[in-house]
């Protein structure tokens, strides 16, 4: 894993450069869903302390273990409001908000003992119809909901792009621009945000020159992930695919 890291880093440098970037302006949340706790502390022991985890049911365990590591915990993919109390008392960020229902869930479920629960706000920013998130023309009365939540924290944006495939190809402007440029108005409009999360590890380059300040990597770090046992789907949901109430408020 030292290895890896040490390449994926100078890969994240070298995009930065190119983009007339700091390096340091990028930083790697290590996406750990599907690997085991063992992974996580190597990991930390490389100085990784921020991890991503998809599934509260397998990630309840291994933020247990790792209790006494000053690990992050950071919940990627739909809220779905039957989790949102684990989360709330399990995780610093949440990425992927696009429900209200689930937001003032998580405020109202967030102990008053934890700083403010830190959030981005998941925009569905090329239309992709099997993913979740907000159109770019819901987000400002989305964040004008979510303005008067005091245990929440906005920090920016997230998107996950649709996938290009050769029978299918992607047409319109592309989502990492689309974020980049909704991210920027939303600076300009007076958000002090930090946090425009786009890029995994088969588009983290191309994240980057756009903008990107959070790349999130799972598979070029960890390796595969192992199938997750009785889904049969091998990874589980990479995709953001709705939960049961996403679009419900
Ligand atoms: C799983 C996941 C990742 C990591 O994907 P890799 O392709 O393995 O790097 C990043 N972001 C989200 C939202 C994910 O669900």
């Amino acid at each position: 894993m030292r290895e890896r890291l040490a390449a994926l880093r100078a890969r994240i440098d070298a995009a930065a450069t190119a983009a007339g970037r700091r390096p340091e302006a990028v930083e790697l949340l290590a996406v750990s869903k599907g690997h085991p706790a063992s992974a996580i502390r190597e990991a930390h022991a490389l100085g990784l302390t921020s991890f991503g985890e998809s599934y509260a049911g397998e990630a309840l365990p291994k933020t247990a273990e790792l209790r006494d590591s000053g690990a992050q915990w950071v919940y990627l993919g739909p809220v779905q409001s039957n989790k949102t109390r684990l989360l709330a008392e399990n995780f610093s960020w949440v990425l992927g908000l696009c429900s209200l229902k689930a937001a003032r869930r998580l405020d109202a479920q967030r102990p008053d003992d934890l700083p403010p629960l830190q959030v981005c706000v998941q925009v569905n920013a090329d239309g992709d119809p099997a993913k979740a998130g907000l159109a770019p023309d819901q987000l400002d009365p989305f964040l004008e909901s979510v303005q008067d939540l005091r245990r929440l924290t906005v920090r920016g944006l997230m998107t996950i792009p649709r996938k290009a495939v050769p029978a299918a190809p992607v047409t319109g402007p592309p989502a990492f621009e689309v974020l980049a440029e909704l991210f920027a108005k939303q600076v300009a409009a007076g958000h002090r945000w930090d946090t425009l999360s786009m890029g995994m590890s088969g588009d983290f380059e191309a994240a980057i020159a756009a903008g990107s300040t959070q790349v999130r990597l799972g598979t070029a770090l960890f390796g595969p992930r192992p199938a997750k046992p009785g889904t049969g789907t091998g990874t589980g949901t990479d995709t953001g695919t709705p939960g049961v109430d996403a679009h419900h408020d």
